[in-house]
């Protein structure tokens, strides 16, 4: 079955090495030494994963449809709630504009029917990717926050054949994911102290982590037996680029992730007079004492 992201898969092939251009030589030199394919394959339960009996690394198209329609979402609803702010607004809603109403929907349809592994025709053929949005464009916005965000994914599966990980299901596949993380993170950040790229790319790393974090909200999952809680992840993921605790991408986290609480009905109690890290951290503590509860 054709999917919505094929207009991109050139784009998002191309992304890892986008991501970071001055490793690109390095990058070409660890895929051909470790001889890493890519492979896109359309069946439900696939998201992302390093297959290492054939060096492959493996993405799900439902997975990427989910995660361009978050990449979509997460920068209008931020881009709206910043603009609410500067008017000193009491309240945000999301459904209050038509542009970040139709985006949410979009996001959650898409999600919902994922899980439930149903395939549904795209939503809104108004609001699908396309490979050359006009400039300055929510959807141009939204390709390249979604790219950076699979270039980071791709390279947290890259680095399990970099590590040499193998197959596993024990504690030692938390501590190799945890690893990939970090290597992931480290390489998109890599050669770069300015705040313009480096921003980007953390935006790219919040909403791939964000992203996973609407599938456990969604599915009510509690438990992680094979990687970092999700919500974990989001934390030190960010937190590894060793940015300032007021950086914009932890206001980033915090607003988008206390709306996907605000989806299930879960209110975060936040001081707003301290950074947004520990902003961010505190809605984080929400999701796992919602395990502990
Ligand atoms: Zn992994």
């Amino acid at each position: 079955m054709s999917s919505a992201i094929e207009p991109l898969l050139n784009a998002i092939a191309a992304s890892p090495f986008r991501v970071a251009p001055d490793a690109e030589e390095q990058l070409a030199a660890v895929i051909a030494g470790h001889r890493v394919t890519l492979e896109f394959g359309d069946e439900p339960t696939l998201f992302a994963k390093f297959v290492p009996s054939r060096a492959v690394v493996r993405l799900g198209t439902p997975f990427l449809e989910v995660l361009w329609a978050a990449s979509y979402s997460f920068i209008v609803i931020f881009d709206e709630y910043e603009q609410a702010n500067k008017r000193k607004d009491e309240y945000f809603h999301v459904g209050a504009s038509h542009r970040t109403a139709i985006a949410y929907s979009l996001h959650r349809q898409l999600l919902e029917a994922h899980i439930a592994k149903i395939r549904i025709p795209w939503p809104l053929p108004e609001l699908s990717p396309v490979r050359f949005p006009a400039p300055d464009t929510d959807g141009h916005v939204a390709n390249e926050l979604f790219l950076t965000a699979v270039s980071w994914l791709i390279h947290h599966e890259i680095a399990h054949a970099r590590l040499d990980h193998g197959e596993l299901e024990t504690v030692e596949s938390v501590l190799q994911e945890s690893d990939a993380d970090r290597a992931a993170t480290d390489w998109v950040c890599r050669d770069t102290t300015e705040s313009g790229p480096l921003f980007k790319r953390a935006l790219g790393i919040a909403c791939a982590n964000l992203h996973l974090l609407a599938y456990d909200l969604q599915q009510n999952r509690t438990r992680w037996t094979t990687h970092p809680p999700t919500y974990e992840r989001l934390l030190v993921n960010l937190d590894r680029i060793g940015l300032e605790d007021n950086h914009k991408v932890y206001a980033f986290g915090f607003v988008l992730l206390e709306i996907l609480l605000a989806h299930h009905g879960i209110g975060v109690t936040v001081d707003r007079t301290v950074s947004f890290h520990e902003m961010l951290a505190n809605a984080c503590f929400t999701v796992r004492d919602l395990g502990a509860a």
